[in-house]
């Protein structure tokens, strides 16, 4: 016969699981004291508010106070307090949220009170760093006070308590293992990470004011001065506010707040807001990046009202977003969860999609709303946004409307604009646009220079990333091909606009190429005789785009590309028989002389693609002396 029965969990083996395992750091226990401080005094107002309570509120605040010799840490609110029967159901049944109660009770208005507690474990995180913690608590129903101790063993005692006003006093013995925690400036620090931007003030100890001189003070006498509450929290921070109030000064003062340390003003912000169908606020912000992806310590916060949680948002935010600054506030986040988890949650990852067009959508109205101020941002967000543009395929689709292309000589393209500068004859063999471009200014000189005394436009793409970007784009726009102005195919396309008369006969040709392969003997390199105009350089040195690109899509960690190996470096040595140091040396008769020449040359080409290095450079240096001695 089946039997039904209910498995008897005894308090006494729970207990010291929840003290050890509960939470693995320790020092959330502040936050976890501060935020039931917060809820006692949010849930009291409401109270008032809807009639229910009709006590005398006064400026309410809390209390962080530590008295050393006693070694006691004490968080004092002046909350809606406890009775004795609510203390029993409260405290002493573990597990049992009264937050999560008062939410139910109240939920027609309730809803958006901030109230932050609902696992009703809070509490008992007070045992990770005290031997033994009292309550000292007053209902403001007035009934009697009640002081409860408890040893961290489930033994508690329960008897009057002596307390004047409504409120509750949660006192702390802090044990042996754990003094740190009476070190004020340990207090200080944990105040300013987990309360720094909680609802009500939070005092802790006194600061010393200085006041207006009276009327009629001399030049000398000292300004008077006044001990004045020190209240370590902004409560309420400018994430909490609606946009139409906050002034552009608000948000950068605010930046300020999230990071003393940093110094550089943010390039422009964005403030979210929904209710529906999850509730999220915050205020993200763009910094100027720096080229270097990885230093990054100031990183966005993720707070859940108001109470700061982490500012690992890995999950919550978009990967490429993580890269901004703020302040992410969501009571919709499940974090008792694991992130592989959180990242396959529905509401979570509609918040990710939802910043995400949010971004989108603020980057549009700043490039419609001034074109030119978003151009000259654009260096320093560029990376954030091509990085979208990569993993993102909504953030893709939105940023023809915003991602810019600059080219060689400083214009900025919406793509659509540069598919309209392109010529019509700028094709490859397979009929695809191509689209020039350069990745270094001062090191591909010569051929842009070649490009644009053909009227190309080039443009200058040298974020590291952006060879994954150009793949990205080949493979989704129409038949479109980025071509590097030094690789073949951009020499093939520059020299396609005017057919030369070769001054070398084929067999010729095919001498010289022999030769000069012999003379480098660098398998690296292959050597092609072309025909071009006897203006163009005699030695040149281009690079396949493919192979080019693979090799820095691998150096940037290309997904799949890792099982390449490293790739070897290929080139192409152009050689221009129509030109006429390439003549003279084909005709030299002296095959010591006709080497020399051929070396020098094509160390030349080398040395203007900084492709001359070490010994070669050395021998190179060397032979040149010789040759103007
Ligand atoms: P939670 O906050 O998730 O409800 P806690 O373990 O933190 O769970 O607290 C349990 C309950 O004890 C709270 O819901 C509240 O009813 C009561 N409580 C705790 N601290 C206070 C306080 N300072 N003032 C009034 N009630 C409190
Ligand atoms: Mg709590």
């Amino acid at each position: 016969m089946a039997q039904e029965g209910k498995i008897n969990v005894a308090v006494e083996n729970i207990f010291p699981l929840i003290k050890k395992f509960l939470y693995s750091d320790h020092e959330i226990f502040l936050r976890e004291l501060v935020s039931n401080a917060t809820d006692a005094t949010l849930k009291l107002q409401h109270l008032v508010r809807i009639g229910e309570a009709t006590v005398e509120l006064g400026d309410q605040q809390i209390e962080i106070k530590i008295d050393k010799e006693a070694k006691t840490l004490h968080i004092i609110d002046q909350g809606l307090g406890m009775s004795e029967e609510e203390v029993q159901k409260y405290i002493n049944e573990v597990a049992f949220s009264g937050a999560e109660e008062f939410l139910e009770k109240y939920k027609d208005t309730a809803k958006d009170s901030g109230i932050i507690g609902h696992f009703g474990l809070g509490f008992y995180s007070a045992f990770m760093v005290a031997s033994q913690v009292e309550i000292l608590t007053k209902s403001y129903k007035d009934t009697p006070a009640v002081h409860w101790t408890c040893d961290g063993s489930p033994n508690y005692t329960i008897e009057p308590g002596n307390k004047e006003n409504f409120g509750t006093e949660i006192i702390l013995h802090i044990s042996e293992e754990d003094t740190e925690f009476l070190d004020e400036n340990r207090i200080k620090e944990l105040l300013n990470k987990y309360n720094k931007f909680m609802p009500v003030p939070i005092k802790f100890g006194t600061r010393t004011k200085t006041l207006e001189k009276p009327e009629g003070a001399k030049e000398e006498d000292p300004a008077p001065t006044q001990e004045v509450d020190n209240i370590i929290n902004n409560p309420s921070p400018a994430w909490t506010k609606q946009p139409t109030d906050l002034e552009d000064a608000d948000y950068k003062s605010f930046y300020r707040e999230l990071y003393p340390m940093q110094f550089e003003e943010p390039l422009f912000h964005i403030h979210l807001n929904v209710d529906y169908p999850f509730n999220l606020t915050g205020i993200l912000y763009f910094p100027k990046m720096t080229q270097d992806l990885n230093v990054q310590k100031d990183r966005i916060q993720l707070y859940q009202n108001q109470v700061y949680v982490t500012d690992n948002v890995e999950g919550i935010v978009p990967e490429f977003l993580t890269m901004l600054r703020g302040v992410i506030d969501s009571p919709d986040i499940p974090l008792n969860v694991s992130r592989s988890y959180l990242q396959a949650d529905g509401a979570v990852k509609k918040i990710s999609s939802y910043i995400t067009r949010k971004v989108a959508d603020k980057l549009k109205s700043l490039f419609n709303e001034d074109r030119k101020a978003f151009e000259e941002k654009w260096n320093d967000i560029k990376i954030v946004i091509e990085y979208g543009m990569l993993s993102e395929d909504k953030f893709f689709d939105k940023a023809d409307k915003f991602a810019l292309y600059p080219t060689v000589d400083g214009s900025y393209f919406l793509w659509e604009e540069l598919l309209e500068k392109i010529k019509p004859t700028q094709t490859d063999k397979d009929g695809r646009t191509v689209v020039l471009y350069a990745s270094n200014k001062e090191t591909q000189h010569s051929y842009i220079a070649a490009a644009k005394n053909k009227d190309y436009e080039v443009l200058l793409l040298d974020s590291p990333i952006v060879s994954h970007l150009m793949q990205k784009l080949e493979s989704s726009k129409e038949k479109v091909s980025f071509v590097r102005v030094d690789a073949e195919h951009a020499d093939n396309l520059i020299k396609k606009e005017e057919e030369q008369i070769s001054k070398l006969t084929d067999e010729e040709k095919e001498t010289l190429q022999k030769t000069i392969t012999e003379t480098i003997a660098d398998s690296g390199y292959t050597v092609q005789v072309e025909a071009m105009s006897s203006d163009a350089a005699p030695f040149m040195i281009t690079q396949p785009e493919f192979m080019r690109r693979m090799k820095e899509m691998q150096a940037t960690g290309g997904g799949g590309m890792m099982g390449f190996g490293t790739m070897p470096d290929m080139y192409n040595l152009v050689v221009n028989g129509n030109n006429d140091l390439v003549q003279s040396i084909f005709n030299e008769k002296d095959k010591t002389k006709q080497a020399g020449l051929i070396q020098q040359g094509v160390d030349l080409a080398k040395l203007s693609q900084g492709l001359l290095k070490g010994e070669k450079l050395t021998e190179f240096v060397n032979r040149s002396y010789g040759l103007i001695k």
